[in-house]
């Protein structure tokens, strides 16, 4: 597949100058220029099926001209270029009007489209691919339980087979952009006499099938982005299998690596040249460029900034140059992002004082450092908690003793009726 490493120019491929030539003149010839946003301001988030359909007709566009799924393989409608070319286009585009799919597009074409393709069966791949580069199919990911997160090889709902048939049901929590999706990829238990990692299946499920329903769930930020999902006897078949029966665990681990950061490098695009600009714009507004304290806050977070970029940039390239991603060189950029997001925040917070937690309503740019404080949290739990990944570094990494289990080996029935008859004296 093209994700490998290099630029391209000494295997056959396009070299990087050539495409970025070719995409510097599709992208003035196709794409409409962009206003700049305001320093520190940023785009308008994509809440809505409208801003779905805005982007999905600038996403055929780039489809069309050749420049959709850049790392993708060609023969499922991408250009099997490189990581590398993927970013070159992104900077080319940065000054035009590109599809933005929010959430839901990041999850698709960065981690569930790439961990499709690497398990798969070329006929799902013809069906599904294609559509998701020319922008008709977004997926989101249906794995979180109420009762499984961390712990996700504990999850509840079951699929049954029934002929060629499975039907599922069981309720899922915490999906990204799911009411705005049209399929979604679930993890279903399909063997409960298993230990736990063993017993799983990954499903393509249409979200607007018969028996799911997706609710919206309002956060403290006032955004309604998860949702949480109710499926009752939703029936799919063996082609909407995802990997193959019981080996669930291999696709869960390869789409984890995607999310926490390998794939198409743009984890690696925002070089912090500049001091901390949204911060220093911050302090400018409340009167304190010169108070040291503030100073100093500011070049801790440009410190920080810098530090991350470069820690992302050696990951990704060492994740991009191995034939196997490692899961736990991912956590390490994942657990960094998971500190340094809600440190930047209160960095913010320490900068702006009283100012920063009040606002002008619909003065989107004063109320940025409020939200960003109440947001900073997400990362360190999406996609594994930061807890989890020092876990993984701790036993995978360097070797630490593993944290005792009381289920790996057991059937996941036997550890439910252990759980059920537990209680607090042992028995
Ligand atoms: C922004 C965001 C986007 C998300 N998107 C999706 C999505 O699209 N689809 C989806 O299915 N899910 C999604 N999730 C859910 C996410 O995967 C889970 O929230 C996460 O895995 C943690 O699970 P939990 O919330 O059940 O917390 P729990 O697992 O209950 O953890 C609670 C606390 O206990 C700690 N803990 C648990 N086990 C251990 C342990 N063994 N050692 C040390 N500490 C431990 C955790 O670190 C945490 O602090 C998203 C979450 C967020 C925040």
């Amino acid at each position: 597949m093209g994700t490998g490493s290099g630029n391209g120019s000494d295997n056959g491929m396009m070299s990087v100058e050539d495409f970025r030539a070719e995409a510097r003149a599709w992208i003035r010839e196709n794409l409409d220029r962009r206003e700049p946003a305001p320093a520190g301001k940023a785009a308008p988030e994509v809440t809505t099926k409208e801003d779905i359909e805005k982007a999905r007709v600038l996403q055929r566009k780039l489809f069309d001209g050749g420049f959709a799924g850049i790392s993708y393989p060609v023969e499922y409608g991408g250009r099997g270029l490189t990581a590398l070319h993927e970013r070159v286009f992104r900077e080319e585009a940065a000054g035009f009007e590109a599809p933005d799919f929010g959430v839901v597009g990041s999850v698709t074409f960065g981690a569930i489209g790439r961990s499709l393709i690497e398990h798969c069966t070329p006929e799902f791949l013809e069906q599904h691919i294609p559509k998701i580069l020319s922008g008709e199919e977004m997926w989101c990911q249906f794995y979180s339980e109420p009762e499984a997160g961390s712990d996700l090889a504990g999850i509840r709902t079951r699929a049954i087979r029934d002929g060629d048939r499975w039907i599922i049901t069981g309720s899922k929590i915490w999906s990204s952009g799911a009411y705005l999706a049209d399929w979604a990829m679930c993890l279903a238990r399909t063997d409960w006499s298993a230990p736990k990692h063993r017993g799983l299946t990954w499903f393509a499920i249409p979200c607007d099938a018969k028996g799911v329903t997706i609710n919206q769930i309002r956060q403290i930020n006032g955004d309604a982005e998860f949702c949480e999902e109710f499926l009752d006897e939703v029936e799919v078949t063996d082609d909407d299998l995802i990997g193959e029966v019981n080996k669930g665990w291999a696709v869960t681990q390869t789409m984890l690596v995607y999310e926490r950061g390998a794939g198409d490098g743009s984890a690696t695009t925002l070089e912090p040249r500049k001091l901390a600009p949204d911060l220093v714009a911050l302090a400018e507004r409340v009167g304190r460029l010169d108070d040291p304290a503030a100073r100093q806050a500011i070049a801790t977070a440009h410190i920080n900034d810098f530090a991350q970029y470069h820690l992302g940039k050696r990951i990704s390239d060492r994740l991009r140059n191995s034939a196997v991603p490692d899961p736990h060189v991912a956590a390490y950029g994942k657990l960094a992002a998971g500190v340094l997001a809600p440190t930047r925040a209160r960095l913010a917070m320490e900068v702006g004082g009283p100012a920063a937690v009040s606002w002008t309503p619909g003065d989107e740019e004063e109320g940025r450092p409020a939200l960003d404080y109440l947001n900073g949290r997400r990362i360190s739990i999406a996609a594994g908690t930061n807890e989890m990944q020092r876990n993984g570094i701790g036993e995978r990494v360097l070797g630490l003793p593993r944290e005792p289990s009381f289920d790996t080996n057991k059937p996941f029935s036997d550890v439910l009726k252990a759980a059920r008859n537990w209680d607090s004296r042992g028995g």
